[in-house]
């Protein structure tokens, strides 16, 4: 059982802010496009709460309302990293082609990684990117930066 402690730093964990640099959201939103309309998904790399990098995944399951990332890649990205003990897998995103910039009851059931963030782009209408974590079967909005010095320091 988690001490009043620890729940208090889960809190705060789930509502400092991510930082997600402009060029990565555009990336996703022109992935987004490109695989509508399928959904498109991809792993995020870097450093704690600061994302440094996408990397494009297969949707192996190919549908235009669920994605699931192909675990061998999964694997060798987590393998690939080793080389650069810094870095790691920090989130996962995916595309709503048509659908709203939120988590289906699909993917909340279906995150497993605690304090991944969870980007969905939203195609329906005007692109949108927004973060999610999901824990425990309920997600939280998460505070997206474009840069650390908008993150600020806590
Ligand atoms: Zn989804």
């Amino acid at each position: 059982m988690a001490s009043p402690a620890e729940r208090h730093d889960a809190a705060r964990l789930r509502t400092a802010p991510f930082v997600l640099p402009s060029a990565l959201r555009q990336a996703m939103v022109a992935h987004a496009r490109a695989a509508a309309p399928i959904e498109c998904c991809g792993l995020l790399v870097g450093v704690g709460r600061r994302v440094m990098s996408l990397v494009p995944m297969r949707n192996v399951v190919e549908s235009p309302t669920r994605f699931r990332i192909d675990d061998r890649a999964h694997i060798a990205l987590q393998r690939a990293l080793r080389a650069t003990p810094a870095l790691s897998i920090v989130g996962v995103y995916h595309s709503h082609p048509t659908g709203p910039s939120r988590p289906s009851p699909t993917d909340i059931a279906e995150a497993h990684y605690r304090g991944w963030l969870h980007v969905i782009v939203s195609l329906a209408g005007r692109p949108r990117v927004r973060g999610f974590v999901i824990e425990d079967g309920r997600a939280w909005p998460a505070r997206l930066c474009t840069s650390d010095r908008a993150a600020g320091d806590g």
